[in-house]
């Protein structure tokens, strides 16, 4: 063989090797996804979601799930780099699987909502701060409104957001105790949208098992809209919402591919 040849060789099988939306893992609790050279998507069989994000120097696993046998040996079959654990907040569905780690980061402003029983050393995170994966820095950005601590996570080179619950998944649910004011969840989404504007494309929410894919910027502009009205008292076509989760009446308003489910008794409240 001569050398260009074996060079478009090589090549070829380096192409090969990657392709984007492969499946590496699956057993009957999760599924792992490559969606990105250096980005895996984990789905529980309970629909909920973790992305680990592998630099050259550490990996990030955001949110950990509910309830998984033995999700660190898991995670280290995709990677064996120093891992920093961050949960984009504390309810359940995310940090239930917090005991298999020594230590989470977390926004502080959550705590209320954590398990107790969680051994680990606790983290805090704020508004700002940047973990350098090594080539890959990701950016916490505070976005109250879900929960009071939610986080997302930002990605600028990549153009990348791991939103959590912060947006929802199609529902946003902004009916649970505590109850931010709805202002709070507007100013959230103002912000996503600015960053959206200077260079965020992506939006990969917290349970990606619903949507498999990533919301964009008018998915963000619908929310923020929705939840303008509901503060205005505009005519929205409300409806109860079927799943009475969180507070008596859940209500919830959609435009397009987004929805708030929020209390009724509680949007009048201003910041
Ligand atoms: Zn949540
Ligand atoms: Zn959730």
């Amino acid at each position: 063989m001569n050398k260009i040849v074996y060079l478009s060789f090589l090549f070829f099988c380096f192409a090969l090797s990657f392709k984007a939306g492969a499946q590496v893992f699956q057993n009957k609790e999760l599924t792992i996804t490559q969606l990105k050279d250096n980005m895996w998507v984990v789905e529980t069989d309970d629909k909920t979601t973790m992305y680990l994000v592998e630099g050259a120097q550490q990996a990030m696993l955001i949110d950990v799930g509910t309830k998984t046998r033995k999700l660190d040996s898991i995670i280290r079959l995709i990677t064996k780099k120093p891992l920093v654990v961050m949960i984009t907040h504390a309810h359940s569905d995310h940090a239930g699987n917090i005991g298999f780690f020594d230590e989470i980061w977390m926004h502080p402003a959550d705590t209320v909502l954590l398990n107790r029983s969680y051994k680990g050393k606790i983290n805090f995170v704020n508004d700002g701060d940047v973990f350098d994966l090594g080539g890959t820095q990701i950016e916490v950005v505070h976005m109250p409104g879900h929960t009071p601590g939610s986080i997302v996570l930002i990605d600028r080179n990549a153009g990348i957001c791991y939103s959590g619950d912060a947006f929802g998944s199609n529902h946003a649910w902004l009916q649970l105790k505590p109850l931010s004011p709805m202002q709070t969840y507007v100013n959230s989404c103002i912000r996503m949208e600015k960053l959206m504007d200077s260079g965020i494309k992506d939006l990969y929410c917290g349970h990606y098992p619903y949507v498999k894919k990533a919301f964009d910027k008018s998915y963000i502009v619908s929310m923020r809209e929705l939840a303008e009205g509901l503060i205005h008292g505009a005519e929205l076509g409300a409806e109860p919402y079927a799943q009475k989760v969180g507070c008596k009446n859940p209500m919830s308003v959609t435009k397009g591919e987004a929805t708030i489910v929020y209390d009724p008794v509680f949007v009048g409240n201003k910041e």
